[in-house]
């Protein structure tokens, strides 16, 4: 007899031709998972398991944030062939519970003297005879005792849900476009999990933003990297294209030429690191600079798919999901964002493409842009 955990993945998606491929990749990211944690990891029968762990709660914590996993259960491996032992440590699992419970019962080894309703009568009625502070509600049960009998009998009543999505580089890459905000982070974790593999690209406008606003970025990166593995992210000096924007292009116009410089410099990073599409975090109407003409001046110079997962949240919406997933602290923090310090007094809402285009005509586009790829700092996390 021993723990273990038993790992549940979705079943949709794994369906067909790709099924292999999906599961290859959802058990090396499980073993990457726990590895440091001593865990043996394996495939067996429509589940994963885990097992020889040095802490248990620790590895539950970094299973359930894989994507592609759908919940976790602490579970008892035992011998099947003794169903009085199976009785008898189902009941010794119950015991310290409260209130009401059912007996689940899934049987695969078919040759099994009994069947699943059978093993459900039976460990139900031994458990109710030893555990009798406890009642039987096959409805609303507050408990539910799972037994499994594969090649082994495993035991199991707490399910810990899990992220879900999709296994992580099952669905191409993308660059996420990672301010020190609230709404990138979730935008990014978004697209990640259902596979797509993430890097990241941060504009920083030294001295005009601190050294600060570039660790807090980079910290965002890093708890991204909890669920997407390693992630690289390009800090790209950003100054020097803002002045010249401040400079010479009318106020009102000023965010929306700067988004446009900033989807120009993502794209060229996006190609040179095989990633097929964008990540902002916009939502419509949120600023000035995301209203729907201003989202149409901004995809205009962009020419590859651009996913705004967050366009239809509220920002209470954005901020529960930042909530969950863990960058709403660090995303809190006071910082200096490039963009709040060019702001505009009376930005354009209902930009006119064609005065934009005018206006960047007065920079040297070419040179400012590989300028700053240039200038380029690459760090990676995770
Ligand atoms: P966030 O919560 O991410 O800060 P926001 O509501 O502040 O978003 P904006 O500042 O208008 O919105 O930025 C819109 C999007 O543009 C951001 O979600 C992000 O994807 C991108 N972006 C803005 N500033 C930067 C930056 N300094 N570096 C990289 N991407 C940026
Ligand atoms: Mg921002």
């Amino acid at each position: 007899m021993r723990e273990l955990l038993l790992v549940r993945y979705g079943e949709v998606f794994l369906k067909g031709q790709n099924r292999p491929f999906f599961l290859r990749k959802l058990v090396d990211h499980v073993r990457e998972a726990v590895s440091g944690l001593g865990g043996r990891v394996w495939l067996s029968d429509g589940r994963i398991y885990v097992s020889d762990f040095t802490d248990m709660q620790a590895c539950i914590r970094r299973v359930t944030r894989v994507f592609g996993v759908h919940s976790v259960s602490p579970a008892v491996e035992m011998e099947k062939d003794n169903f009085e032992a199976i009785c008898e440590q189902a009941a010794r699992m119950m015991a310290p519970l409260q209130g009401t419970f059912k007996v689940l019962a899934r049987r695969s080894d078919k040759r099994y003297p009994l069947d699943s309703p059978a093993i459900m009568r039976e460990a139900g009625g031994y458990i109710l005879e030893h555990v009798p502070h406890l009642q039987v509600d096959v409805n609303h049960p507050d408990h539910e005792m799972m037994i499994e009998i594969r090649s082994h009998a495993y035991l199991s009543v707490e399910k810990i849900m899990a992220v879900g999505g999709m296994p992580m580089g099952t669905n191409g890459k993308a660059c996420l476009l990672l301010s020190g905000g609230i709404d990138s982070p979730v935008a990014g974790f978004m697209i990640a999990k259902r596979g797509v593999e993430i890097c990241c690209v941060h504009y920083h406008s030294f001295p005009y933003t601190s050294e600060r606003a570039r660790e807090k970025v980079l910290e965002l990166a890093r708890e991204l990297s909890d669920y997407c593995g390693k992630i690289r992210v390009h800090v790209v000096p950003f100054t020097e294209i803002q002045m010249q924007i401040h400079e010479k292009c009318p106020e009102n116009y000023t965010t929306l030429i700067m988004r446009r410089y900033m989807m120009r410099i993502a794209e060229r990073i996006a190609r040179e690191e095989g990633a097929q599409a964008l990540i902002t975090g916009e939502s419509v109407g949120q600023v000035a600079s995301q209203t729907m003409e201003a989202l149409g001046c901004t995809d205009e110079v962009v020419g590859m798919p651009v996913f705004r997962p967050v366009i239809g949240m509220d920002k209470s919406e954005i901020i529960e999901r930042a909530e969950q997933i863990g960058t709403f602290a660090t995303s809190s923090l006071p910082y200096e964002d490039c963009c709040t310090i060019f702001t505009p007094k009376h930005p354009a809402t209902h930009p006119r493409v064609e005065l934009i285009r005018k206006a960047e005509e007065k920079l040297d586009s070419q040179t400012l842009i590989e300028a700053a790829l240039d200038g380029t700092e690459v760090v990676e996390l995770g």
